[in-house]
């Protein structure tokens, strides 16, 4: 039992989530000039721990702690003197941490940007602007006359839309302001003040919105008449149906009440596109965030969305946490997309998050996709969801027909059939763009022997190890390990290797040598590490330098390829034969997703080379009726009782030895078996990648009808855990509603 000791003179208690991966929070004593503070819940605070300091956020304050007051340490330090976090926000994050069974500080720290996570003052840089006085906008610029350096700096400033000019952007105009401004503000005619790093000097000029179709007018009034309340709307509409100009628009309904927009993309890839078509719309600040930014630009957008002065924040996963000021409206772009899902330490669903806050927020969300995830489109049949349709694309285009293409008894070169060859030429004769896709990057899958058979594997992982050509390298995709291309079989010195399968790189180099007049470029994690490189390729497939396009799920995702009429998918068959229940959801939309990208501004055409021509899911996607099949994989779902008809929780083990993980899987096991007959326990198995970077991996899938058992059975299992002392010798997590069973 536990005893619940009642601080002596009321002195108050305060709980703190120390930003450390644990799954539970610490109490101290409140310092008496704190107690004056009002708002504390939500501000960081350093306290001592041990021997050393630790910083953490404050989440409660109490008169009653478990420990006695005399073992309570004050906390040292009030590092915010305005909370972080508000009320809302800090329930939800211990919403999150409940939620997925997660260590709050860990929740924190994905809430936080880097410099927040240490005692770094939340404040924004401050920068000095030259301003304009009454008096200086009404004199006449004849005045400086003699004086051409005044008269240049108030040329600027009278130019500049609030007549004022940070001194920093006057530098970078290379406008000498110095000595000039001293001498007008000696006249009065210019004033110097101090402002928040956002001052606007240069005046953006947006485009009006367009006339929207009748579909798209109903989506926009359907949540304009319900900006006060939540109610989570599915804008499915197919791609290039205006989608965008959907959320342009409602966020301008937004912005006219005063009020912040958060719109979470599932790449960082997208977010330059998406950026400068609302650069030229709105005049109110937007601010990105995501992985690829400086820790400098995380914390100042980050603080310029919390502190109202951007009104829109354009972001990935992590953005899903970013308080918001003035909460108005939340969208997801492409919702479906598995990347919304963390998929290592703290595995949150950056979608379900959103959905989550929204509702704490009381505020509307809208989850955009042509081809939405089969647990939205079941929310959306039962009517959880407000289901709104744009079922053609805008002007005049139609979508792109998909073909198959049997390649059954055909030469293949580098994965491409000769019909295919074929279409290539043409096309490129007729001057248009190509996308050539195949979801494998390097050279080739395997590297073997023709004397022996030996082949490549890597020594860490259970897998071959792919043949990178341009790097001369063997690279493991799973762990990352990098071998050199041998030149002769370890085996029986034999310098007969051959190169098995196709990659994007054989793709392109068979390319080149086919259509040597035309430009290929090769979109993969390889060819374009970070975002610049990717910018500078799509401005060059933009002012077409390039006219064949190869790549990975990179190009499959949300782009603009106006000169782009064909879209080829080389091995499609991969994804019909997987042992993923939800391998036929991922394929769908993969296809649906790549064809999309295909004649945007004429008439395209989508070729898919396959063994099976005859498969039912290929039959209904060449119709592209989308909607179709996801009524037919959730029919599936329920009579196997697989998500949405159920829920999952996974657990995964990992460790150097193969028993280990197993043993403890199994003693996990034991144990959830004495808790309830309403889960059902499968497992522990080897992963489907049993030894993956030296480690031996096992799991163990919970699944329950009801979330409510389900989630009672990890709040009793995970303390369990946590006492086990063999436990102690593997690394385990659990994954809380996990889209793939790795
Ligand atoms: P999605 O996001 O659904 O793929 P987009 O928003 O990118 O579609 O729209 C595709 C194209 O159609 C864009 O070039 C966009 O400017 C144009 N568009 C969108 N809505 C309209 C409209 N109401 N009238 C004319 N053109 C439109
Ligand atoms: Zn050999
Ligand atoms: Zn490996």
């Amino acid at each position: 039992m536990k005893t619940i000791i009642q601080s002596q003179n009321a002195k108050l208690i305060c709980r703190i989530a120390l930003l450390i991966p644990v799954r539970r929070s610490f109490d101290y004593l409140l310092p008496d000039d704190l107690t004056v503070h009002t708002n504390l819940v939500g501000c960081r605070v350093i306290v001592p721990f041990g021997k050393q300091t630790k910083i953490g956020v404050m989440t409660d304050i109490d008169v009653n702690s478990e420990i006695a007051p005399s073992k309570l340490k004050p906390i040292q330090e009030l590092v915010d003197h305005t909370p972080l976090f508000n009320k809302t926000d800090m329930q939800l994050l211990s919403w999150v941490a409940s939620y997925y069974h997660h260590p709050i500080g860990d929740v924190l720290n994905a809430a936080l940007p880097g410099l927040l996570r240490k005692n770094r003052a939340a404040s924004l840089p401050r920068q000095t602007v030259l301003r304009l006085t009454t008096q200086g906008m009404s004199i006449s610029l004849d005045t400086f006359k003699h004086a051409t350096r005044q008269a240049v700096l108030m040329t600027a400033l009278k130019n500049s839309p609030q007549h004022q000019l940070s001194t920093l952007e006057l530098s970078k105009q290379k406008i000498t302001w110095q000595q000039p401004a001293t001498s007008l503000i000696n006249k009065g005619l210019v004033e110097r003040i101090q402002c928040d790093i956002n001052v606007s000097s240069q005046q953006r000029s947006v485009a009006a919105p367009l006339h929207l179709t009748h579909a798209q007018r109903i989506a926009v009034d359907a949540v304009s008449e319900q900006l006060s309340g939540f109610e989570v709307f599915l804008l499915d509409g197919v791609t290039g149906s205006g989608k965008t100009e959907v959320y342009m628009q409602l966020i301008q309904h937004v912005l006219r009440q005063g009020k912040q927009a958060l719109v979470l993309l599932p790449e960082i890839a997208l977010t330059p596109q998406l950026e400068q078509r609302f650069l030229s719309r709105f005049k109110e600040k937007i601010a990105v965030y995501h992985s690829g930014l400086t820790e400098k630009a995380r914390f100042q957008n980050w603080l310029e969305f919390r502190n109202g002065i951007a009104s829109i924040l354009l972001g990935t996963r992590s953005a899903s946490f970013i308080p918001m000021s003035k909460p108005g409206l939340i969208i997801i772009d492409e919702e479906h997309d598995p990347s919304f899902k963390q998929q290592e330490g703290f595995r949150f669903s950056a979608r379900n998050v959103a959905i989550r806050r929204a509702q704490l927020l009381d505020i509307p969300i809208v989850l955009g996709s042509a081809t939405p995830s089969i647990e939205t489109f079941h929310n959306a049949t039962r009517n959880r969801y407000r289901h709104l349709k744009l079922p053609a694309r805008t002007g005049n285009i139609d979508l792109p027909e998909i073909q198959l293409l049997d390649i059954r008894n055909q030469t293949i070169h580098a994965g491409l059939s000769n019909p295919l060859i074929k279409l290539i030429e043409t096309t490129l004769n007729n001057h248009q763009q190509i996308i050539i896709f195949i979801n494998r990057r390097g050279y080739a899958p395997a590297l073997t022997c023709h004397q022996c058979g030996w082949v490549a594997r890597c020594s860490r992982c259970e897998t071959n190890t792919v043949v990178h050509h341009g790097q001369q390298r063997l690279l493991c995709h799973h762990c990352g390990a990098v071998n050199l291309l041998p030149k002769h079989c370890p085996a029986c010195h034999s310098t007969d290797l051959v190169s098995l399968g196709i990659g994007t790189e054989r793709v392109e180099k068979f390319l080149q040598q086919q259509f040597p007049d035309y430009n290929t470029a090769r979109f993969d994690r390889d060819n374009i590490p970070n975002k610049a490189t990717l910018d500078t390729m799509l401005e060059a497939v933009k002012s077409r330098q390039i006219d064949i396009l190869i790549g990975t799920q990179m190009l499959a995702k949300g782009h603009h390829f106006p000169g782009v009429t064909v879209v080829a998918v080389l091995d499609t068959d991969q994804g019909l034969f997987s042992s993923d229940f939800r391998a036929s959801e991922r394929l769908a939309q993969l296809i649906i997703q790549v064809a999309g990208r295909a004649g945007r501004e004429q008439k395209g055409r989508v070729v898919l080379q396959t063994r099976q021509p005859d498969h039912p899911l290929l039959a209904m996607l060449i119709k592209q009726d989308y909607p179709k099949f996801a009524q037919q994989a959730l029919q599936e779902r329920f009579s196997a009782k697989l998500p949405p008809a159920s829920h999952h929780a996974l657990f995964r083990v990992r460790a150097t030895t193969q028993e280990l993980p197993n043993a403890v899987l199994q003693m996990i096991r034991n144990e959830l078996e004495t808790y309830t007959d309403e889960i059902l326990i499968l497992g522990p198995v080897p992963s489907p990648m049993e030894k993956k970077a030296g480690q031996y991996r096992y799991q163990l899938l919970v699944q329950a009808s009801q979330r409510k058992p389900l989630h009672n059975c990890l709040d009793k299992i995970i303390p369990f855990i946590e006492n086990l002392k063999l436990a102690k010798r593997v690394r385990w997590s659990v994954d809380v509603d996990p889209i793939d069973l790795f």
